[in-house]
């Protein structure tokens, strides 16, 4: 018989306490049973009713403290009764083994309880034991009387034969008890049809995918190896890993493949655990992916504590990137660096909804068929992180991160940035994306620029869909040799919605339409407005410049203005080109986002550009050299 994995102590423990109730007849030995089990040995006259006990953590077998909590008819109203089932976590049903009328009442009386407070015990979802006592009378087991009453019944978890006088079951019978609070079956499996819940499957099924780390459908034995010293802190002998196999070839012909699990036989190997009564293994390796008792993911597991001061930002550390590049590489089925909606649609299957949007193919880069690529998925991760860091942490929870890359939590994905008031101090930064507000009038060609990020000129733009626009670009620049994100948003031009994201950044573009004269003043406005006596470095920008330019109906002009308010010339800018736009401007703007410092008539002078902009090109050239050696060993 084959040798199954073994679970030890679960990682994540559910429960404060554990409290068991005793209910039935009178005179069925539920006092001495409970006094048994304190004192290992039958006590030959009790109480009617015994003291509520407390058994200690580190005594019992699952380590948790638990309440045993006797009751009598005798002692006790239906009201005092009602209250104790609405407090229990698990309800022992005893009979006397050599009365069969005990258990036809008790079950018959405890039933009408459990109706009456039917929601409650939905609520509570309590789990009954049915206890047969007194065995030490009776030369045959009364489990043919139990049997059809299990059957009726799904909230009976199990039953046990004991007997109080000559102890036998007894601490077997405490334990059923906490087991069925700390490991219940009623989520697992469904004993009428003899298989596992669908949501039980659906959780298996994530957790297999999630495993299978080259996503080839099989779990080899490096990945059971993996799986199961991350569910149980053991290695698997690869005897006992032969023998798993076999019992799975034995029942099941698509079970075992290239001498790998199926999901098929993962899942098959979770339901003979259950029917043999070794659920706690499955909850084990549920609980370490962490789901909760109604198999939902934790909050706990999806959101960890990260603290977030004011005027610091959100990026992934390289830990989080390897991790998210190993995604991808697992879903990049045909290597052509970019995820095709089948491909997507897989990536995100252990996900329990569509986290992308169509806006996300118009908020980074794709490739000609407009599957977003290699280096636009990084770049929509670095946004979500940017953006929303609570969406992040839930996001790589479901990709299993912290499990995966065998972190504490998502948290440790993420980097926190220190202060901005730090870096203008310090006149240096750390961070590695760089946020760039865009303003301007109705119809300035924000959205040219944005999309121009992604590479797309007037043409190409042109096919986006109203419904699939994005007020976001991301991807990445070089500055001095360092690779570096931009992140691009489109401000709406109504000031009476403007909120603190869309003025706090690190750099403001001002958009005007040269071929509109009316164009400028909205710029100036805003700019006066919010950022003349602000820290934050601004751009003016003249775009459409491919169209003649007409004199802007402003007291002053653009060149004129931005002299007087110490800011770099207008800068010529148009997306109507035959190929992709120039990227110029983009390292400009990440250039003296991330040294907002350096002074003016540096940022004016030539030399600087140039060094910004030929650190640029070599890198540009080393990044896409890099990456092709990182994919070659594929
Ligand atoms: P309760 O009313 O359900 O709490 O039952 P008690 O614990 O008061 O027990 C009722 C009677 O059954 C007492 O006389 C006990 O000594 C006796 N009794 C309890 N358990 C056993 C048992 O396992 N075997 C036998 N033979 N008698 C038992
Ligand atoms: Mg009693």
């Amino acid at each position: 018989r084959a040798r199954l994995p073994s679970s030890s102590t679960p990682k994540r423990r559910m429960r404060k306490d554990v409290r068991i109730l005793l209910v039935g007849e009178p005179k069925v030995g539920k006092t001495s049973l409970i006094m048994s089990l304190v004192s290992e040995e039958f006590p030959k006259v009790v109480p009617y009713r015994a003291e509520e006990i407390t058994i200690p953590a580190d005594v019992t077998p699952e380590k948790v403290p638990t309440h045993i909590v006797d009751y009598s008819e005798a002692e006790q109203t239906d009201e005092q009764l009602f209250q104790e089932i609405s407090k229990a976590n698990v309800i022992c049903i005893v009979y006397s083994v050599n009365n069969k009328t005990s258990i036809e009442k008790a079950t018959v009386r405890f039933r009408c309880h459990v109706l009456l407070n039917k929601m409650l015990c939905m609520w509570f979802r309590v789990p009954l034991i049915l206890v047969g006592n007194k065995s030490d009378l009776v030369e045959h087991s009364s489990m043919e009387t139990i049997l059809p009453i299990m059957n009726r019944y799904s909230e009976i978890e199990t039953c046990v034969e004991c007997s109080a006088k000559n102890l036998k079951n007894i601490s077997e019978l405490f334990y059923y008890a906490q087991k069925a609070v700390l490991h219940p079956t009623g989520p697992l499996y469904c004993p009428e049809r003899r298989d596992m819940k669908s949501l039980c499957v659906k959780a298996l099924t994530r957790i297999f995918k999630v495993s299978d780390l080259d996503n080839d459908g099989i779990l080899n034995d490096n990945e059971l190896n993996f799986f199961q010293r991350t569910c149980f802190n053991t290695p698997l002998e690869s005897q006992a890993l032969e023998d798993v196999k076999n019992v799975v070839r034995k029942n099941l012909s698509d079970g075992v493949c290239d001498n790998g699990l199926t999901l098929t036989g993962f899942l098959f190997l979770h339901t003979l655990f259950i029917q043999r009564g070794r659920h706690e293994t499955t909850w084990t390796v549920l609980r370490r992916f962490g789901y909760d008792d109604d198999l939902e993911l934790n909050q706990d597991y999806l959101f960890p504590p990260l603290k977030l001061p004011p005027d610091c930002t959100t990026e992934l550390n390289h830990n989080a990137y390897l991790f998210l590049q190993s995604i991808f590489d697992k879903h990049d089925k045909d290597r052509d660096c970019a995820l095709s909606p089948e491909e997507t649609s897989d990536l995100f299957d252990v996900f329990p909804y569509m986290p992308w949007g169509p806006d996300v193919n118009n908020t980074v880069c794709t490739n000609d068929q407009g599957w977003i690529t290699y280096q636009g998925y990084l770049s929509q991760w670095t946004l979500t992180t940017y953006l929303d860091v609570q969406r992040c942490l839930e996001y790589l929870g479901y990709l299993g991160y912290s499990i995966i890359a065998e972190q504490e939590s998502q948290a440790s994905g993420i980097t926190v940035t220190r202060d901005k008031k730090i870096d203008l101090q310090k006149k240096q930064t750390q961070r590695s994306v760089f946020r760039c507000n865009v303003f301007g009038d109705v119809g300035s060609g924000k959205s040219g620029f944005l999309q121009a990020f992604l590479g797309r000129n007037h043409m190409r733009q042109k096919t986006i869909r109203e419904e699939h626009r994005s007020y976001y670009a991301i991807s990445t620049t070089y500055v001095y040799g360092q690779e570096k994100y931009l992140l691009l948003h489109e401000v709406s031009p109504d000031f009476d919605t403007l909120s603190d994201a869309d003025l706090a950044c690190d750099i403001v573009c001002l958009f005007y339409d040269v071929s509109n004269p009316y164009s400028f003043e909205y710029c100036a406005t805003v700019f006066k407005q919010y950022f003349m006596d602000s820290k934050v470095p601004c751009m003016m920008i003249a775009a459409k410049s491919d169209l003649p330019e007409i004199k802007q109906m402003y007291g002053c002009s653009p060149l004129e203005f931005c002299r007087r308010h110490k800011m770099p010339p207008p800068q010529s800018f148009t997306c109507n080109t035959a190929a992709a736009p120039s990227r110029d401007i983009y390292t400009k703007l990440t250039t003296m986002a991330m040294y907002p410092h350096v002074c003016q008539a540096d940022l004016r002078s030539s030399t600087f550009w140039l060094r910004a902009s030929a650190g640029a090109t070599v890198c540009a050239v080393l990044g896409f050299a890099m990456y092709r050696v990182l994919l070659k060993p594929r």
